[in-house]
């Protein structure tokens, strides 16, 4: 007979997503009993006797509202634990300290290009070597794996093409080659997609993008599934320092209470212009996972739970791409995603001008969207006129 604890316990495993996002790691604080988590603005704790502290030393190590969102993060991911940085790329830097010169990489040839960037211009600086090829092709990946091959860098659906890898797969594959799979979920986040129940050993956040979703902060975490590693990353997070301030823990926690709804909404208005892009004489070609006419479809539906906010579609010319970037209202025209406003963005000469001429270049032709929590009617007529201007 478990004893009330334990029941306690047991319950909380049971909670749904929506429930998690609002209660994990987020109890009435114990001093004065704020119901938002306060923002433990310090750098120090004082101490009641030389080593004798209620947790936390130094704020580098640990800060109170830091390990709220970390808890909260592992939670929805369903991992053992989180930790947070100071950005996205911050988080993946803090991880790739993992490995040693001579070890290799592979990364899916469609990632984000600052992924790209820190392993072709930074790592291999430090004799890490790596491959970039389709993760949906098993062949490739079969072929690109070596004794060495350390990690295998899966995101999807990725940017900006949306393409769609199986995520079980290539974790079986990585682990058969004695490598850890990591997922970089940032465009899914983990309302819709879960990887760590798909077999991935880590999952990467921007929580710049839809966990904080209300583009005013910068950040970024890993999940991890093992204690072993959750304990050398958590080291590495300490050494390496790259930690957010508690102001921007708290608006990422802030953002993350109402990620679910957000996420439908997000969902039901990519849904809707991508429609509505598809039956528009000057879209040359839409990709979104819901359009059942992409080749990535039916292994979205399988893993996740809709499809997501980001759409890109490609026009005839180049030229008109830009026209169009430059005639919407709503859509801002901006870098980023995952914020509850519309934002419009050309690929190729802005978020992935640093992969032109290496094997992630993306067609000029191509503009993404990410879809915000507006009305949908609203968005469809704002994309409307700047295509039927251009
Ligand atoms: C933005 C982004 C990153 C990098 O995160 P930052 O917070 O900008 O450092 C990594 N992966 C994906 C998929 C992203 O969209």
């Amino acid at each position: 007979m478990p004893d009330r604890h334990d029941e306690h316990e047991d319950e909380r495993h049971t909670l749904a997503f929506e429930t998690t996002a609002i209660h994990a790691g987020q109890d009435p604080d114990p001093a004065f009993g704020a119901v938002a988590v306060p923002i433990y603005q310090t750098s120090t704790y004082a101490q009641e006797a030389v080593g004798k502290h209620r947790g936390y030393d130094y704020a580098r190590t640990g800060n109170p509202t830091r390990t709220a969102l970390q808890t909260a993060i592992a939670a929805l991911e369903g991992g053992h634990g989180a930790l947070c940085f100071a950005s996205g790329m911050a988080a993946q830097a803090t991880f790739f300290y993992l490995l040693r010169p001579g070890d290799h990489v592979v990364l899916g040839n469609d990632v984000y290009g600052g992924t790209y960037r820190l392993i072709a211009r930074v790592l291999a600086g430090w004799g890490v070597a790596f491959d970039a090829v389709d993760l949906g092709d098993p062949d490739a990946l079969a072929a690109a794996l070596r004794d060495t091959t350390r990690v295998v860098w899966v995101e999807t659906p990725s940017n900006p093409l949306l393409k769609i890898v199986d995520i079980r797969r290539v974790a079986d594959a990585a682990h058969a080659a004695g490598a850890w799979c990591v997922v970089d979920n940032t465009f899914a986040s983990p309302y819709l997609q879960r990887p760590i129940e798909l077999g991935a050993d880590v999952v990467v956040h921007s929580t710049t993008k839809y966990l904080g979703g209300h583009s005013d902060v910068v950040g970024g975490a890993l999940v991890t599934t093992d204690p072993e590693l959750h304990e050398r990353l958590a080291f590495l997070q300490n050494s390496a320092g790259a930690v957010p301030g508690p102001f921007d823990a708290f608006l990422v926690l802030r953002g993350l209470k109402t990620l679910a709804v957000r996420m439908e909404a997000h969902c039901r208005n990519a849904e809707a212009v991508a429609a509505m892009l598809a039956a528009h004489p000057k879209v040359a070609r839409v990709h979104y996972p819901g359009l059942p006419s992409h080749p990535g479809h039916e292994i979205a539906a399988r893993q996740m739970r809709r499809f997501g906010g980001m759409v890109s579609f490609e026009c005839d010319t180049e030229e008109r791409a830009l026209e169009v970037c430059r005639r919407t209202r709503l859509f801002f025209l901006a870098e980023s995603l995952g914020g509850v406003e519309s934002l419009i963005e050309h690929p190729g000469r802005m978020t992935h001008a640093s992969v032109a001429g290496s094997p992630l270049e993306v067609p000029p032709t191509l503009v993404r969207l990410s879809v915000g929590i507006e009305h949908p009617d609203d968005l469809a007529l704002d994309l409307r006129q700047a295509l039927d201007g251009a």
